[in-house]
């Protein structure tokens, strides 16, 4: 693994490095590997390079730093950087500059990180293998002709192939934790309420999260703190604050391990294996009975296309971004800068959306999925009644080669079955990589994310 920020920070404070170095070398990796890549859609060289400088002069006269001074970050085509393209990777949204930064951003701007590049992703943030890019798909980086996964593909991507420290991404059904675990980082989907969405692009508002992705754990948690918390713009913010993390916090003791059928036997070994060690080191391991798989990819899709197709009817080629060229009347201003602006999976989606919207098939569709989770939600919190974490493979496979699942959308669906759950439910989960680009993901009640953290730190002493 490359160096972490914490070990940049304290070679730059033992003056044995600086961050303009630091910042220089991440360009370099950028310039030599992103036309390969394609993870990055923009760099934002000089930006990076004059904040890198500005905190080396900060060190040389001895000011007192912020706590991320120097930590280089990269944000997903969905989160908003003033004065910089926004595009969710999208054609309807060629040439939007954004006028705000994001939440997220400004946080993280005021604690001293730098932002070195917009990152790729899935149009809107709609797919598992980021290959619904306006811009092209992005290449895993070590496994040549695989996918990175997706949605926030660029993001992960960008962070295994070492351009970044962190890597922002967003999480609606997996996104963050999906192509982290393909690329071997840590991800995290924080507890729904708790990180604000001011700034964010929406797809499915009632399940979207921004969250960190990263190699180094410790970089992971010191962004996530900076992020969450109350935020007056986002008004489903919740008046919690991250309480401070420490690797000496006792780790959870009973984990309950969730476990599909069809499990691909590389994930399965995987996760078998950690089970057995994990036993061997004193916890509390017990394989529990899960009744409702059936049930998580329809509700999720009936639930989030609803929402999207709400969502995306402001894209009317006159607010923002694309607009078709010539039309006759009003009505084929909107319909053609749509239909021209929008890609196939987005399109597929909002029709679904507003089927199941739609007066004679509301009740049937979009009132009983909402029941269905409720009844999920109540169900997770028996568990969390016998059980500290709940944990499960983040992938039910290991990555899949590009082009493997284009043609077939149900299958491209199906590979979001155990990422979806933690949406649904708004419970906060973490992908822990185990090796061989499996991972593992643990879920906790809600805003316990110091407790994920600490199973996180257990798994990583075991796997030693
Ligand atoms: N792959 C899932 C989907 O296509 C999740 C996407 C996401 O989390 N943004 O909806």
């Amino acid at each position: 693994m490359r160096g972490s920020y914490t070990t940049l920070r304290q070679a730059v404070e033992r003056g044995e490095a600086t961050f303009t170095q630091a910042v220089e070398e991440f360009l370099e990796r950028i310039y030599r590997e992103n036309p390969r890549l394609n993870a990055l859609l923009e760099v934002y060289e000089n930006e990076a390079l004059e904040a890198a400088r500005r905190w080396d002069k900060a060190v040389q006269e001895g000011a007192a730093l912020p706590p991320l001074a120097g930590l280089v970050y990269v944000h997903k085509d969905n989160i908003a950087v003033a004065n910089h393209r926004l595009g969710a990777a999208s054609r309807i949204l060629e040439g939007y500059i954004s006028p705000f930064d994001a939440t997220v951003i400004e946080r993280l701007k005021a604690a001293g990180a730098i932002c070195i590049g917009r990152a790729n992703c899935d149009e809107f943030a709609m797919g598992s293998s980021n290959e619904n890019s306006a811009y092209g798909p992005v290449q895993h980086p070590q496994l040549e002709g695989y996918v990175p996964g997706g949605s926030s593909g660029g993001s992960a991507a960008a962070a295994a192939a070492g351009f970044c420290h962190v890597a922002l991404g967003s999480d609606t059904g997996g996104s963050i934790r999906q192509p982290a675990a393909f690329c071997g980082l840590y991800g995290l989907k924080p507890t729904y309420g708790h990180v604000s969405r001011y700034g964010l692009i929406a797809y499915a508002s009632s399940f979207d999260q921004i969250g960190p992705i990263a190699a180094a754990l410790e970089d992971l948690i010191a962004v996530h703190q900076t992020i969450a918390g109350f935020d007056p713009k986002d008004a489903t913010t919740a008046s919690v604050k991250p309480e401070p993390f420490s690797p000496d916090l006792p780790p959870p003791k009973r984990w309950a391990f969730l476990l599909p059928e069809g499990l691909h036997p590389q994930v399965e070994t995987a996760v078998g294996a950690l089970m057995r060690k994990l036993g061997e080191a004193g916890f509390f391991v017990e394989q529990v009975g899960f009744p409702y798989w059936d049930y998580l990819i329809p509700t999720y899709y009936i639930l989030t296309t609803a929402e999207a197709s709400s969502n995306l009817s402001r894209y009317d080629g006159v607010r923002y971004g694309y607009r078709t060229k010539n039309p006759a009347t009003l009505e084929a201003l909107y319909a053609r800068s749509r239909s021209e602006g929008f890609g196939r999976e987005v399109k597929r989606r909002i029709l679904l959306g507003t089927f199941v919207l739609s007066a004679g098939y509301y009740e049937a569709y979009y009132t009983r999925a909402q029941k269905v989770r409720r009844l999920l939600y109540d169900y997770t919190e028996t568990l969390f009644q016998q059980y500290d974490v709940i944990a499960m493979p983040t992938s039910a496979t290991p990555p899949f080669r590009l082009g493997e699942k284009t043609q077939d959308p149900i299958q491209m669906y199906l590979s979001d079955l155990l990422t979806v759950y933690a949406n649904l439910t708004g419970h906060p989960a973490l992908q822990i990589p185990i090796g061989n680009f499996v991972g593992l993901q643990v879920m906790g009640p809600l805003f316990t994310e110091n407790r994920l953290f600490s199973a996180a730190y257990a798994v990583a002493t075991l796997d030693k």
